[in-house]
Formats: C-alpha cells, sequence, structure tokens
C-alpha cells in the first residue's frame, strides 16, 4: 500500500493547477514594477491572482495585499489596534503571540463564548481590536465570526478572522461575516508554502510591516514571489470552483464522518474533540485513553500513514495542544489528540490505511505491547 497523507491542516499537497502556474511563472523572467513587457507581463500575473484569492472571500482585488503567508497576514493585522486585542483562547501562535493580547475562553465544544467576549468588550479601556479564527487548525470547529464580528463594532472595535483554514474548505463571504480584516495562506488550500494574504475591508488603513519600495500599493514593500502568487491564485481558483461544485466538500464530510464512525465502533472509549460543534467536513480530532499521541505518529508514520498531533503548525512541539486545554481537555486528554485532516487528494483507501494501521495500535495498547511496528 502507498503512503497516505492525512494532514492537510498542517499543509496541503500542491494542486496540479497551482504547480502548473508556478512552473510557467518560473520560466519567464520579469519584476512586477518594471514597465516593460517582461514586467507587465510579471503584473499581469501578480493581478489575475489578486482576482482569484479576492473572489475566494467574496471582496474585490484592490482589498488584497500579498504576503508571505498567514503568519505575517496576522501579524499585520494586529498591528492595527492601539488600544488593546482581545482575541479567542483558541486562535493560533501567529496571533497569540503577536501582540499583547487578552483571551476569550472556549466553551468545551470548542466554540468561543461570546458572552464571555461580549463582558471582555465592556471593559474599560475596551479593546480596539478583536480576533476570531473562522475554523480552528486542530479541531476544524467553526466559530461564530459574524456575531463575534457584531459585539465588536458595537464596542467600537474591529474584527480579524484568521480564515487560514476555513479558506477553501467553507464558502466564505467578507461582508456577511463582518469582518474587517482577514487572513489567508496558499499553502493550507493546494498553493505553495510561503504566500499568503492580508483582506482588508474598504475602509480599512494599516500600517505596513515592512516598509521600503511602492508595492502592493505601499502596504507590503518587496518584490513580489510572482510564482508563489501565480500559484495561490491557481489554488485559489481551484478550490473555489470544488465548493462551488458542493461535491467535494459533501465527499470530505462522508470520508471524516466515516472514519469517526470507524473509530467509535473500535474504541468506544474514544474522545471526539469539538465533535458538538459546527466543524470543517476535513477535520477529525480525537484520542483513546492510554494511546500518547506523540508515539501513536510515529507508529502511524511507520505504517505509511502521516497524521498530525496537536498544532502540527509548529511540529515537533511536545507542549499538549493549548486549543484542547482551552476546551477543558485535561493534560492527558490533550496528550492523547491525534489530528486526521483531509483534502483534495484523499480518498476512502486512504481512510481504510488509516484505520488499519491505528487499529493494530490500539490493539497493542490492549496487549500492552509497545506500539512501534
Ligand atoms: N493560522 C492558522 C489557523 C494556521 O493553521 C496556520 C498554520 O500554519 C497559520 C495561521 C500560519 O500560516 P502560515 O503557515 O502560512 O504562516
Amino acid at each position: 500500500m502507498g503512503a497516505s497523507y492525512l494532514d492537510y491542516n498542517a499543509t496541503a499537497p500542491l494542486r496540479p493547477e497551482a504547480r502548473e502556474a508556478m512552473t510557467a511563472a518560473l520560466a519567464e523572467v520579469g519584476n512586477a514594477s518594471s514597465v516593460h513587457g517582461f514586467g507587465r507581463r510579471a503584473r499581469h500575473k501578480i493581478e489575475d491572482a489578486r482576482e482569484a484569492v479576492a473572489a475566494l472571500v467574496g471582496a474585490v482585488p484592490g482589498q488584497v495585499i500579498f504576503t508571505s503567508g498567514g503568519t505575517e497576514a496576522n501579524n499585520m493585522a494586529l498591528r492595527i489596534a492601539r488600544r488593546g486585542i482581545l482575541a479567542s483562547a483558541g486562535e493560533h501562535d501567529s496571533v497569540l503571540r503577536a501582540g499583547a493580547v487578552s483571551l476569550a475562553l472556549l466553551r468545551p465544544d470548542g466554540v468561543v463564548d461570546l458572552a464571555r467576549l461580549a463582558h471582555l468588550l465592556d471593559a474599560e479601556p475596551g479593546p480596539d481590536l478583536v480576533s476570531v479564527m473562522l475554523a480552528n487548525n486542530e479541531t476544524g470547529v467553526i466559530q461564530p465570526v459574524a456575531e463575534a464580528a457584531r459585539l465588536a463594532h458595537a464596542g467600537g472595535a474591529l474584527l480579524h478572522c484568521d480564515a487560514v483554514q476555513a479558506a477553501g474548505k467553507l464558502s466564505i463571504d467578507m461582508a456577511s461575516l463582518g469582518a474587517d480584516l482577514i487572513s489567508l495562506s496558499a499553502h493550507k488550500l493546494g498553493g505553495p508554502q510561503g504566500a499568503g494574504a492580508l483582506i482588508l475591508g474598504e475602509d480599512v488603513v494599516l500600517e505596513p510591516l515592512l516598509r521600503g519600495g511602492g508595492q502592493e500599493r505601499r502596504r507590503r514593500a518587496g518584490t513580489e514571489n510572482v510564482a508563489a502568487i501565480a500559484g495561490f491564485g491557481a489554488a485559489a481558483r481551484a478550490a473555489l470552483r470544488d465548493l462551488e461544485a458542493q461535491q467535494s466538500v459533501a465527499e470530505l464530510a462522508a470520508l471524516r464522518d466515516d472514519l469517526e464512525r470507524q473509530v467509535c465502533a473500535l474504541a468506544p472509549d474514544a474522545v471526539l474533540h469539538g465533535a458538538g460543534a459546527p466543524r470543517l467536513p476535513n477535520t477529525a480530532c480525537f484520542g483513546v485513553p492510554g494511546l500518547a499521541a506523540e508515539t501513536l505518529v510515529m507508529a502511524l508514520d511507520l505504517a505509511g500513514v502521516a497524521i498530525g498531533a496537536g498544532s502540527a503548525c509548529s511540529s515537533g512541539k511536545v507542549a499538549p495542544s493549548h486549543v484542547l486545554l482551552a476546551m477543558g481537555a485535561s493534560q492527558g486528554e490533550a496528550a492523547e489528540a491525534i489530528r486526521v485532516s483531509l483534502g483534495w487528494a484523499s480518498g476512502a483507501e486512504d481512510i481504510a490505511h488509516f484505520i488499519s494501521a491505528w487499529r493494530a495500535c490500539l490493539e497493542r495498547r490492549r496487549e500492552s505491547k509497545p506500539m512501534a511496528v
């Protein structure tokens, strides 16, 4: 059996459309700021990508600032705050560590506690920026961003939404979401690593993080990474096409639900994190008492199945997931949680591969044998 890659929330395989666009861009020369034909062709690729990325979130191209990824977009967004930042406790580290952030707690199902958020917005002086992600990278739990935006606006704050994990998996309309800033990352939706975007609301003015040349309408200096941006655009277009066809989303949800059903049948004591809340169709986060996630990730890797444990964005980190702890999971439960995340190239054979390898680990635990195969 070949390898099964089930770690899309860490990074998704490059979509063929993105590979093609990048290969074509790499074969050409041209600085997008140059006025000659070479430069104009590079500029055209960037503007074409800008249209595709804007369409993914229901924005217009002028709202899109290309960045080096989701981390940069989040860091840039948080710079808008002057008085204070209020974030959900489940945010990615690139939000939680980008500034002094006060935290709104999560409910046990992983959804941000809106009553608590409203209460914290009432503080004096209140925050002027609220950051709530659209979907969590570890649990896939979808957050009530539109409601959070209403509360933020009523309290005189702007709303930033990290939509890095949601983009391409959920339909996003910036206006209905009520978000003033949205962060995206190319590699989570089948584009290249090292490209992302910050989408600005029409009236939002931002201090640049990088100063220098006049690129990105003076909002982000530095010669554009044309090939990566072209790949991002192609991936965004393909992801939107898949979303609009709806079939792929339903298929992913069916695969994920089937996986969870089999897990619960084999291990009735399995804990499914966030399963009571609305979730992305591609993510399953669960643990079984006595099966340490770290050991499981290694044992499954030896069996040719790649999954994540805790926050795979900072893989190698041993600390238990702050997201699961914020949901009230014990240290032990957090250390047992694995994340299986699917995407555009996943199929039933990957689920079967995972289940057969995972079942072997489960049986070894029952027999109290070491897990490594
Ligand atoms: N936000 C979330 C929710 C993520 O899962 C990630 C993952 O890495 C990031 C931000 C950071 O994005 P990037 O890897 O493009 O810096």
